[in-house]
């Protein structure tokens, strides 16, 4: 599995701008952070199409990972113009196909960070941008909070936000692509089933919970303890959940 991260705009080209903060900058830090948090935690190979801040030109952009062969392009890019929140954009009629459903999973778990600092859901939505539309792979283009918003702009300057926006795309990115936690499978754990006689019949499945949070990190702080112990863990939400 190759994700091809392309951090908008760089070199003579600055993107939107704030004063002395540039759109090609934010990108490139946001699109390298979740290119650490992928290889990190996850089996997948990650390919930028800058790493530094150079001009690539849009249909480059979309040749290299068309070249590569990769199968998932992600661009990323800074808003303007007056609004605040975040936004994300895949090709028009892409929506109900494995396009959409991508982007959906990888808008809910943005949000989800999102919404706990209290920025705004623009929406999910479609646009005929050329990196989507000559890419030849699943793709999505996210416009991460507006450079003009006094609000939004104190998040982006944040490491500790650029670490946190791309821990949740890589958990986003990983629950849609089926990408494999690193280090292949877990060491099986030892066998706990009761014996056969009282063992139900095939079908039944029993689940072990370790905790419940209303806090998302929390819980996913304690999967991660659990994953490096070697059990499979996962987050599902609470049936009771709309609290
Ligand atoms: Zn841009």
């Amino acid at each position: 599995m190759l994700v091809c991260l392309d951090p908008g705009h760089g070199g003579s080209d600055p993107g939107a701008t704030f004063g002395t903060l540039y759109e090609k900058t934010l990108t490139l830090s946001l699109a390298l952070a979740l290119g650490r948090r992928l290889t990190d935690s996850y089996a997948v190979n990650v390919m930028y199409t800058r790493q530094d801040d150079r001009f690539v030109a849009l249909s480059e952009r979309a040749r290299m990972a068309n070249d590569a062969r990769a199968n998932f392009f992600l661009s990323i890019h800074i808003n303007a113009g007056g609004g605040e929140g975040y936004e994300d954009y895949v090709y028009p009629g892409t929506e109900p196909t494995r396009t959409g459903r991508i982007r959906d999973i990888l808008h809910d778990y943005i949000v989800h960070f999102l919404q706990k600092l209290g920025v705004d859901d623009r929406g999910k939505k479609e646009a005929d941008f050329a990196v989507l539309r000559e890419t030849a792979m699943d793709a999505a283009l996210l416009e991460v909070l507006f450079i003009d918003s006094a609000k939004d702009r104190a998040l982006l300057v944040s490491a500790e936000f650029q670490d946190q926006f791309a821990a949740a795309a890589a958990a986003g990115l990983a629950d849609a692509l089926r990408l494999p936690l690193k280090g292949g499978t877990p060491p099986t754990p030892a066998p706990t089933a009761p014996p056969p006689t009282s063992s139900p019949g095939p079908g039944v499945l029993y689940r072990v919970q370790v905790g419940a949070f209303h806090d998302r990190q929390r819980a996913d702080a304690l999967a991660a303890e659990l994953r490096q112990k070697g059990y499979p863990a996962i987050v599902l939400p609470a049936s009771d959940g709309g609290h």
